[in-house]
């Protein structure tokens, strides 16, 4: 028989809101910082380092399974969810939960709503786990579900909405040209679920009039998902210009370190939808945690959760160094005979540098700023790409991003080979493409070492 409402459930009840007003009360508070003192602190102040316990002054690891309760009214309130409760860590962990503050306190720095966020096991399983409930197949079934997506995404968000989705019954509709507002608005239909770009995107940098988009999908009432791995919101917060949700390779730029694979989604309270039901769009993220991610198992490790804690907190000054030496490499690759293009979002003649330049600016300065990804295509043809790659003695050869390393990679044949030459054409993807993403070493350094391999071609 169930006890609900007893006299002890009640008790803890009656607890559980006094605790939830006082972090009201403290999320309102540190929402008035400064963008670093957020990062540094998040959620964890002093008093809140006393409640845990010992007063450590970096949040504790809790890499316990399951949560132990006093009584059983205790356990029966925490997980009927009554109480804020963790239970059990595939639902919720205490240190993965100091992540989350901290990564939705920075994606709504300057709105004037909140955020959550639920983080995954990987930047692909916040993908999915974010655009999942969202294309539910209507219950009399009978007709097509859609959602309409940059084409120019990660390659494995391009193979999860191309392949895995249309298994489901989901169809994408791909946006060749991201930055053409009309495109999106020729594609969407009633029948249409969401909006999904990523800006910029990897690797060709695409960018989309994100606040045009994000009233598209209004009028749709649906809404509008931004994958901002490469930006962070040290550089753009997509929440400010409209954006629903934003999603996160925790992986890359956040965990630019390299010891953890991870992922966030990040939701504004009062998400626009007009297919979930209203507890879902009140705080997205939080009901993904509890409900379908209970139910999936999608879960970030606590020992994950505790390196990204450490890596955000210097977030916008590495943003800021890795940003001013891209600029340089890019300079000096714009000036190389054996370059034939260069794709940087901060050269002047980009296409989108007017586009990027109006969403992309360090945080607390009115500065624009571009990030640390670029690409550029070598003369000659794809050996010649293959030739330079190889004679690369400092930079890494690696599929990876973000990295407070320099690390470069041949689309063609890594991050985007699945995709296959159609997939890869519609995306703008030749053989002779190098995407390179710079780190923390000295610009000068990196392009010695680009100079001497690009001579081998
Ligand atoms: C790497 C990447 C992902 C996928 O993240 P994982 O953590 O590798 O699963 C998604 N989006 C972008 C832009 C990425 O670079």
């Amino acid at each position: 028989m169930s006890k609900a409402g007893s006299p002890g459930v009640e008790r803890y009840v009656q607890q559980g809101r006094e605790y939830l007003a006082r972090r009201k009360e403290q999320r309102a508070e540190i929402r008035k910082a400064h963008f670093d003192t957020i990062a540094v602190h998040g959620m964890y102040s002093v008093a809140e380092a006393f409640a845990q316990g010992q007063g450590g002054i970096i949040e504790p690891i809790f890499p316990s399974t399951s949560q132990g309760y006093r009584d059983s009214d205790e356990m029966e309130a925490g997980l009927a969810y009554q109480i804020p409760t963790w239970c059990y860590s595939r639902i919720i962990n205490p240190t993965n939960s100091f992540l989350e503050d901290t990564l939705s306190l920075l994606e709504a720095y300057g709105c004037p709503f909140d955020a959550s966020a639920f983080c995954t096991s990987s930047g692909m399983a916040a993908i999915k786990q974010a655009v999942e409930p969202l294309l539910a197949l209507p219950e009399s079934g009978g007709h097509e579900v859609n959602f309409v997506s940059s084409a120019q995404v990660y390659g494995g968000t391009f193979q999860l909405f191309n392949v895995r989705m249309k298994e489901r019954g989901a169809m994408v509709r791909w946006v060749a040209k991201p930055w053409e507002n009309a495109e999106w608005e020729r594609l969407v239909d009633e029948r249409t679920r969401f909006l999904y770009t990523e800006m910029p995107s990897n690797p060709q940098q695409a960018c989309s009039d994100l606040e045009a988009l994000a009233k598209l999908a209004h009028r749709f009432q649906i809404p509008l998902i931004v994958d901002s791995t490469i930006a962070t919101p040290a550089l753009m917060r997509p929440l400010q210009h409209g954006a629903d949700v934003v999603v996160h390779s925790l992986t890359k730029t956040i965990g630019s370190g390299g010891a953890a694979i991870g992922g966030a989604v990040i939701a504004r309270h009062g998400l626009t939808s007009r297919h979930l039901a209203p507890e879902a769009r009140e705080d997205y993220a939080t009901w993904l945690k509890l409900w379908p991610g209970r139910d999936s198992g999608p879960c970030m490790s606590p020992f994950s959760a505790y390196f990204f804690l450490n890596e955000v907190r210097t977030l916008r000054i590495k943003v800021e160094w890795f940003s001013r030496n891209t600029m340089a490499v890019a300079g000096f690759l714009a000036g190389h005979p054996k370059v034939e293009t260069v794709d940087y979002l901060g050269l002047k003649d980009h296409p989108l540098h007017g586009l990027a330049s109006r969403y992309m600016r360090l945080v607390d300065s009115e500065r624009p700023l571009f990030g640390h990804l670029l690409s550029f295509t070598v003369r000659g043809g794809a050996a010649d790409a293959r030739r330079f790659f190889d004679a690369l003695q400092r930079i890494f050869r690696a599929t990876d991003l973000g990295r407070i390393k320099s690390v470069a990679t041949i689309p063609a044949i890594s991050t985007h080979s699945q995709q296959g030459e159609e997939g890869r054409r519609l995306a703008g993807i030749p053989a002779t493409m190098v995407r390179l993403c710079v780190g923390g070493e000295h610009a000068d350094d990196i392009i010695k070492d680009l100079d001497q391999a690009l001579n081998k071609t």
